[in-house]
């Protein structure tokens, strides 16, 4: 068995009394958080196992992100400001539609990379059309815990060549979950229409009669992120987006829903009715001027709320840190200065976001039982509040902190960032072969 004890300055548990243990040590066997218990020197030289010295440190738990592109990263930068059926008629779906296995491969890892040096340990994330394979064999080689599928697209009016039919849509769906969902397992399957607009019908209801056949798996998609895309669905199937997905009896609480900024009253009131999430991205949402999603009125009704950056390209970033910032500042001048205050915050960036994937009994917090999924933060800096105390821990990590304070992240038990060296990714490398592939990827976009 392997055994690691890890003695930080503070421990920001996330559990359900949200408690911030002092002068306490968190034992690990194998995966699991075996023990959290207050600190004696003798027991700490007579264990057996690797003994991690954090005494400066802050261990919170590793943060969830519940809408990621992991496709687009490669096209950071390349498609600012566009409103959204712009950015994905010019630049996304022409881009993505030019992946080939070496260009996926390179974006896939450019942001597991970032992500894990920023601290996020779980994600979601919405594939892409052709080579999704590549995307899983990345998301196991990461270390990252994951819901992954690929993006399903049978109707494209925006852009033509970047479709597929109904019949091998599903067809290559159900495939990739035969190979890839782990039960019980560190990578499950997340269904993935991509939007009302590039689904029929048939394909919105087949991802989602697939779903009983794969324990744990869930429904992801985006919805109701742009005034235009309303329009278009509301002309095309006389409803409202969510009123549309409760016709075809697609809600439920293993449904997440990205952005759901532009929503009337009956949609929240089905939404809420049926325990289906949302998954906030304010950075997105404000760079492609979408609009402001009303959280607080969300998370008053008891929706779900959890965040995610989304892509690279409509960010430009895939840090957790600026998603928290901006979720809380961005109310502030809507619902007064006390709406999303830096607890809520954190927790809608961890044991919220394991919440709304359905594994929060795993991971989302620093609990025994729970999966060792962890990251050390250094909040002694000159840049952070000075007062050394537990009262600004969360305002220090949501109003202060950047990636630049993670010294070290492990997921399942196991380092994937130690001490900021990443045993797993080069950034030079990543660089290098990144311009390589994205040179090639323009290349064929404009063939
Ligand atoms: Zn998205």
């Amino acid at each position: 068995m392997n055994k690691i004890l890890i003695i930080p300055k503070y421990i920001v548990t996330a559990d359900k009394n949200g408690a911030i243990l002092k002068n306490h040590i968190v034992e690990i066997s194998d995966d699991k958080i075996s023990n959290i218990k207050p600190l004696e020197e003798k027991e700490v030289k007579e264990f057996e196992g690797e003994v991690v010295h954090a005494e400066n440190l802050t261990l919170i738990p590793g943060f969830v992100q519940t809408h990621i592109h992991l496709c687009q990263t490669l096209f950071r930068g390349l498609a600012d400001d566009l409103e959204l059926l712009d950015w994905l008629q010019q630049r996304i779906f022409p881009y993505e539609n030019a992946h080939d296995a070496g260009s996926l491969r390179l974006s896939a890892k450019l942001g597991l990379n970032e992500l894990i040096k920023s601290g996020t340990t779980t994600i979601m994330d919405m594939g892409t059309l052709r080579h999704q394979e590549i995307i899983f064999e990345e998301l196991d080689k990461s270390g990252i815990r994951a819901f992954a599928g690929k993006c399903m697209m049978d109707e494209n009016e925006l852009f033509t060549p970047f479709k597929s039919s109904t019949k091998d849509e599903l067809r290559y769906t159900y495939d990739l979950a035969k190979e890839f969902h782990q039960d019980n397992g560190r990578i499950k399957y997340g269904f993935a229409p991509r939007f009302v607009l590039s689904c029929s019908e048939e394909l919105l209801i087949g991802a989602k009669e697939m779903m009983g056949e794969f324990g744990g798996s869930l429904y992801h998609t985006h919805s109701s992120e742009n005034r235009s895309e309303c329009a278009v669905v509301r002309k095309k199937h006389n409803k409202d987006n969510i009123e549309y997905f409760d016709s075809l009896n697609l809600l439920n609480d293993r449904t997440v829903l990205a952005h759901w900024i532009h929503v009337n009253d009956n949609e929240m009131k089905i939404l809420k009715d049926k325990g289906s999430k949302v998954a906030h991205c304010p950075s997105s949402n404000l760079k492609l001027g979408s609009g402001v999603a009303q959280i607080p009125k969300y998370l008053q009704e008891g929706i779900s709320v959890s965040l995610g950056a989304d892509g690279a390209p409509c960010n430009n970033n895939l840090n957790i840190f600026n998603e928290m910032r901006l979720a809380s500042l961005i109310q502030k001048p809507l619902h007064g200065p006390t709406a999303m205050n830096a607890e809520t915050i954190f927790r809608m960036a961890t044991i919220e976001g394991a919440k709304a994937l359905n594994i929060g009994k795993e991971t989302g917090s620093i609990e025994t039982g729970k999966k060792a999924d962890l990251v050390l933060l250094n909040l002694d800096t000159p840049f952070q509040s000075l007062s050394n105390g537990e009262d600004n821990i969360y305002s220090n990590i949501v109003y202060s902190a950047s990636k630049d304070n993670i010294v070290s992240v492990m997921i399942d038990g196991k380092m994937v960032l130690n001490g900021g060296e990443s045993p797993i990714y080069d950034d030079l490398e990543l660089f290098d072969a990144g311009r390589t592939e994205l040179k090639k990827l323009i290349k064929r976009s404009q063939n």
